[in-house]
């Protein structure tokens, strides 16, 4: 039943009830004397309380056939609308990775935005609902112990699951040495373990949809066994989503990671870099952490740049490199089969991790760049949020990496992937648009 006849058929009901039943107030004389909760007639004949009931089961059938009578003649539109089959999005995950105990303790634990997934999602959601599109994310489940183990070691595992100390080495928080083990798993390591598995769910659907968008994930500082102190990431959610790509659909397939987070990617560099089938290209700041010149030379296309890069320089780069390494990888025979693009927004300007320069209006750009060449050469492309670690202020939201993800995504959405142009109850591809 409609939310409104509910409640129509709810209100009807309470005031009748209301009209016929008795008082259940003790009577202050008698009850003050006889200790029991004397009931007091109701002050409303019987005969009243009916024609009460039969008024008001009118007015509620007056008001029901009414309301159904209006959205007759006039919803026709929004009913057709809201009849539209659902259409499954290749978006994965988003509120769920949100790792929050409440709004006001989060800014002291966590050095960013820990809602931003939650934000990025309902900008989504809203975005496709402005366009009538009914459209339905991916919720993912979290990634196996037996997919965990198609990188790291049993000793890491058993690392992160009972030692506190070397959480909070790795995500730099002191105070989780102290804290309760249910409170990590459930502000930390639980969002973590969904959006590793939202990483591999994502990897399925872009192969399968030409495109996808996991709405977390890109822990790119992860390795197999050691810890990485300072990096912010526990599960190698980028190495694990590939070998599990080659176990169920392909061992053969060609993957290229696009690392364009302010950092060195060296987790996937370490875990994948000498694989034949893993290309890396890799863009980062090279004055800052993490500075690993092991996983250094994993890096194919290997681009450092300088402390405080603005738009300019960053893009001509990009622009320039880029199609470079791709029409390489093609001479190669190595033209990959997936695209990995870890797409940080810690190069934004002012963000206190990333120590570039770069606009808002250069990440999208940035982001436009990388789809485009994707779709160009009909490549599957897979995009993880990564590093980023700018919050929005209570005076400007624009601020904050949730605010120019959302605005960069929106771009790719209204200009690459053309969703809006996908029929009602088909699957948006990058290359129908
Ligand atoms: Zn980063």
């Amino acid at each position: 039943m409609k939310k409104i006849n509910r409640i129509i058929v709810l209100l009807l009901l309470g005031s009748y009830i209301y009209s016929v039943k008795p008082s259940n107030k003790p009577d202050a004389t008698t009850s003050k004397l006889t200790h029991t909760s004397t009931l007091r007639p109701s002050t409303v004949s019987p005969i009243t309380g009916a024609t009460l009931g039969v008024v008001g089961a009118t007015l509620g059938g007056v008001l029901i056939g009414g309301y159904h009578l209006i959205k007759y003649l006039f919803g026709e539109r929004n009913n057709r609308v809201a009849m539209q089959p659902a259409v499954r999005v290749p978006i994965v995950g988003g509120k769920i990775y949100n790792s929050t105990i409440c709004a006001g303790l989060d800014s002291f634990i966590h050095p960013f935005d820990s809602m931003k997934y939650g934000k990025v999602e309902k900008y989504l959601k809203k975005y496709f609902k402005k366009r009538n599109r009914n459209v339905q994310f991916y919720t993912p489940t979290e990634v196996s112990q037996d997919d965990l183990a198609l990188v790291h070691t049993q000793a890491y595992i058993d690392l992160i699951n009972t030692n506190k100390q070397a959480i909070s080495e790795i995500v730099e928080v002191s105070p989780l040495a102290i804290a309760p083990r249910f409170l990590i798993e459930k502000i930390l390591l639980r969002p973590m373990r969904l959006a590793t598995g939202g990483t591999i769910q994502a990897a399925r659907l872009a192969l399968a949809h030409g495109w996808a968008i996991n709405l977390g994930g890109g822990y790119h500082h992860a390795k197999s066994q050691e810890l990485e102190r300072g990096g912010y990431c526990i599960y190698a959610d980028i190495p694990i989503a590939v070998r599990k790509l080659w176990q169920e659909v392909d061992q053969n397939l060609n993957v290229l990671i696009i690392d364009l987070d302010a950092h060195q990617g060296n987790g996937h560099e370490a875990v994948l870099g000498d694989d034949e089938r893993v290309a890396i290209f890799d863009m980062y700041n090279g004055d800052t952490y993490p500075q690993d010149e092991d996983a250094k030379s994993q890096i194919t296309f290997d681009f450092p740049i300088r402390q405080g890069t603005e738009d300019q320089a960053y893009l001509d780069l990009l622009e320039t490199e880029l199609p470079a390494a791709l029409d390489q990888l093609e001479k190669e025979k190595r033209k990959p089969d997936l695209i990995i693009y870890n797409a940080g927004t810690d190069i934004l300007q002012g963000d206190p991790e990333g120590q570039l320069s770069i606009s808002m209006a250069g990440i999208i750009q940035r982001d436009e760049i990388v789809f485009r060449q994707a779709k160009n050469r009909q490549i599957p492309i897979l995009y993880l949020f990564s590093g980023g670690y700018t919050k929005s202020s209570l005076l400007n939201r624009r601020t904050g990496s949730a605010y120019v993800i959302s605005k960069s995504l929106k771009n790719i959405l209204d200009n690459i992937i053309e969703v809006g142009e996908t029929p009602a109850g088909q699957i948006p591809s990058l290359f129908e648009g």
